[in-house]
């Protein structure tokens, strides 16, 4: 029976540390998991004051495009490919764990910044020198923390909060944290709890950039562009709230917005039995995969009777490199619909001339960052030229934007530029002041 019992005990023993494995340890890398790992960076941390420690939080890019083409289990393989390198390469007395997914979290002790991005290199090279048939490349997202009291799970949030900032960019592949993320995320906050209110209240405005003809210097169009005028942060200029808004979705009601606002104001001025102007509204990017865009659209002109025509469509030239397909099906019934479509910010992305042949475009856009750029030397300015007379040659409209000076003009009207609109002529103004504008 004492046998027995011990066996028991032994029994007992070996499952109570299985299921204690299972709570402290992630079953496919043999890696810690994320409760065992903060329990650990804490007590090294306390055990070791007088040194200095870094966490670092990193992920593969695309990983989910590794699961979708090949299957789980590769995704599987690399995962396990990961937990081995880190138990080769961390040094002895750092900790690693994998969080969750394909994120991974780790600390190590440093002495300089330098060393915590030697170490990350190190990794990062091992990691990529893989028997894959396919690229793995990891982002890093680096905290340093100051204050041994801050919940590790906090540091590694920061970590991961540095980490996310450098996804999409090709040239950074690591970040420190930074407090001014932290003062971000609060800010943003902030205006998403008022932009619903803000849009019944009135809050948005619409401003007017008037567009030149270069020939005949007269006003022929004017750009739309959002401003908000909140009652306690004072006038907010667009690059402060539209890249928030196409993240969370208030674009589409925003742009809307604006939409009917232009409307409105075409609609005043044919009832003033006033000349009325074309005037080019922005389209964000999430309206193409929104299948109401044509419908929205169409509907708004109807309600206030005024000719398609009349709205001038910008979207932005990445739309044209990224969703082409989707796009061309909806460029195709805008057209139809008589819809005048504008290429924005040609030139800053990759997309060509050759590209637009055999899309309903009727005008390009040319990027104010492009002429800045090219506009300094002599060959710069071949090719911005040259880009005008292959437009066209297509039969497309030129509109040039940002333009800021006299030189700048004179040089369009050289190219034979058809239009410009920059703060040389007028900087974007509120519509009753636009509205006092011969044209
Ligand atoms: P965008 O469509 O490229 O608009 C032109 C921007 O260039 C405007 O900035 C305008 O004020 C600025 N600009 C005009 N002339 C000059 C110049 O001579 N020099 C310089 N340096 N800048 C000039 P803004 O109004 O701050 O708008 C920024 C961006 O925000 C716009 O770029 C557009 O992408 C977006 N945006 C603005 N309003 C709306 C909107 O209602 N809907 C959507 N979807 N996006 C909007
Ligand atoms: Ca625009
Ligand atoms: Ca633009």
């Amino acid at each position: 029976r004492a046998i027995g019992t011990m066996k028991d005990v032994d029994e007992a023993t070996r499952s109570y540390e299985a299921l204690r494995y299972r709570a402290d340890y992630d079953l496919l890398t043999g890696l810690p998991n994320a409760s065992k790992f903060y329990q650990d960076v804490f007590d090294l941390i306390v055990a070791n004051l007088d040194k200095k420690y870094a966490i670092v939080v990193f992920d593969i890019e695309k990983f989910k495009m590794i699961n979708d083409l090949f299957d789980m289990s590769m995704g599987d393989e690399v995962l396990q490919f990961i937990g081995d390198i880190l138990r080769v390469r961390m040094p002895e007395d750092s900790v690693y764990a994998r969080i969750h997914s394909d994120v991974f979290c780790i600390c190590f002790s440093y002495v300089t910044k330098g060393d915590v991005i030697r170490q990350i290199e190190k990794l990062k090279k091992a990691i990529f020198n893989n028997g894959f048939s396919f690229d793995l490349n990891t982002t890093y997202g680096i905290y340093l923390p100051e204050n041994p009291n801050i919940p590790v799970n906090l540091m590694c949030d920061r970590a991961l909060l540095a980490n996310k900032t450098i996804k999409g960019n090709v040239v950074k592949f690591c970040a420190f944290y930074d407090e001014q993320y932290r003062a971000d995320i609060i800010r943003n906050r902030e205006i998403e709890q008022d932009m619903e209110a803000a849009l019944r209240e009135g809050q948005f405005k619409m401003y007017l950039q008037p567009k030149v003809n270069l020939k005949t210097e007269a006003v022929v169009g004017a750009e739309v562009l959002a401003r908000w005028q909140h009652p306690v942060k004072g006038l907010i200029q667009p690059n402060d709230f539209i890249p928030l808004f196409e993240r969370n979705g208030f674009i589409l009601k925003l742009d809307e917005f604006m939409w009917e606002e232009a409307c409105k104001a075409v609609r005043k001025w044919l009832d003033e039995g006033r000349h009325a102007v074309p005037l080019a509204v922005n389209i964000s990017r999430y309206h193409i995969e929104n299948n109401d865009l044509v419908k929205v659209i169409t509907n708004l002109v109807r309600k206030y009777d005024i000719d398609p025509s009349m709205l001038i469509l910008e979207i932005t030239e990445t739309v044209f490199t990224e969703k082409i397909e989707e796009l061309y099906e909806v460029l195709i019934r805008l057209e139809k619909e008589g819809f005048h479509l504008e290429v924005d910010d040609f030139g800053s992305g990759y997309s060509s001339l050759n590209m637009l042949r055999n899309v309903p475009v009727d005008t390009i856009k040319i990027d104010r960052n492009f002429l800045d750029k090219q506009l300094s030397n002599k060959k710069g300015k071949i090719v911005v030229s040259h880009t005008i007379a292959m437009a066209k040659d297509l039969k497309l409209q030129v509109i040039a934007e940002g333009v800021e000076t006299r030189e700048h003009v004179e040089f369009l009207q050289e190219s034979e530029c058809d239009i410009a609109q920059g703060f040389y002529f007028a900087r974007p103004m509120p519509y009753e002041e636009f509205d006092h504008l011969t044209f």
